[in-house]
């Protein structure tokens, strides 16, 4: 009998072999490639507010909730690559509060990269001209050598009583261009083995509100409100808070100098009162703001002269 392999095999069936890949997208990886992905992602996400809240809570065990200081990181960017996976720095900002002492330092440099990826012009003129508007490479301005501004960071973060090194708060929605700035930096940065985690600033916001009020014995404002003052950006063309560069040019609520500080000042100014920290101008709102809480005394009243003809006519109608 003839060999009929094509036959043998369609008689067979099509079940009884496995895939040897998973389902994949017309082009692309495999699918579960990207399930495995995301898995992880979610998974680090959850780690990372895991952490966020402990040591939130380990701050109110020790009786440092108040004292304890934060580290805010906001950048600005020239270019991304095609893949979307590197970004080139234009602008750093640092910033450290505590409730207690409200914004503490800042620290702040324009990044001048030298050159762009190739073929990136284009989109960088658009992306720079719609936000921060710093000259592009090679006009850029600001420090050339990367390798010290990596340092410069790895030293505001650093806990000088302990030597550890502080996670960098960053917006969400801007956690991947942090992590991928930092990394193009730390590139240039041979010697250092120190990875600065990043960590997402609005989940710190909501736990820190959380421990504030039942510190304070208030009662917690809904997920909702403690959202909507978080992005309510009140000081985002205040002057004053960001760099000579963006200030001249009236650009200063682009400016990374200026959103770490005002970051800062959302806590502090949020926050500082549900345990009882008096507001200090200049530390937990900027220094030419009138408090949003204060109490206003009453003026004494002076009827004006229709009011005055009006009461002295229900008076003697009294009378
Ligand atoms: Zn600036």
């Amino acid at each position: 009998m003839a060999d009929k392999p094509y036959q043998n095999k369609a008689k067979r069936g099509k079940y009884d072999e496995k895939p040897k890949k998973g389902r994949t997208h017309l082009t692309g990886p495999p699918l579960t490639k990207e399930f495995k992905e995301q898995e992880d992602r979610n998974l680090l996400e959850l780690l990372t507010k895991r952490k966020i809240e402990n040591s939130v809570k380990l701050s109110v065990q020790n009786g440092s909730f108040d004292s304890t200081c934060y580290v805010v990181f906001a950048a600005n960017y020239f270019a991304k690559s095609i893949k979307g996976d590197v970004f080139i720095p234009a602008e750093i900002s640092l910033a450290e509060f505590s409730l207690k002492t409200g914004l503490l330092k800042t620290y702040h440099s324009l990044v001048n990269p030298k050159v762009l990826p190739y073929g990136n012009k284009y989109d960088a003129q658009v992306h720079c001209s719609n936000t921060h508007k710093l000259p592009l490479p090679p006009n850029a301005l600001g420090e050339e050598n990367l390798s010290k501004l990596y340092v410069a960071i790895m030293n505001f973060a650093k806990n000088e009583a302990t030597g550890e090194y502080r996670p960098l708060y960053v917006k969400e929605d801007s956690l991947y261009i942090a992590k991928a700035i930092l990394a193009y930096m730390k590139n240039d940065f041979n010697d250092s083995h120190i990875t600065l985690e990043v960590y997402p600033i609005q989940h710190l916001f909501h736990i820190m509100k959380e421990s504030a009020c039942k510190i304070g014995e208030l009662s917690l404002p809904s997920s909702l409100s403690i959202q909507s003052v978080f992005y309510r950006d009140n000081y985002a063309y205040h002057v004053g808070l960001s760099c000579e560069y963006h200030e001249n040019i009236d650009r200063s609520n682009y400016c990374a100098k200026s959103i770490a500080s005002r970051m800062c000042f959302k806590f502090t100014e949020y926050m500082a009162p549900d345990v009882a920290i008096k507001i200090i101008k200049g530390r937990h709102i900027p220094h030419d703001v009138a408090p949003s809480f204060e109490v206003i005394e009453p003026r004494p009243f002076k009827p004006t002269r229709k009011q005055d003809k009006i009461f002295k006519k229900e008076k003697d109608e009294e009378d």
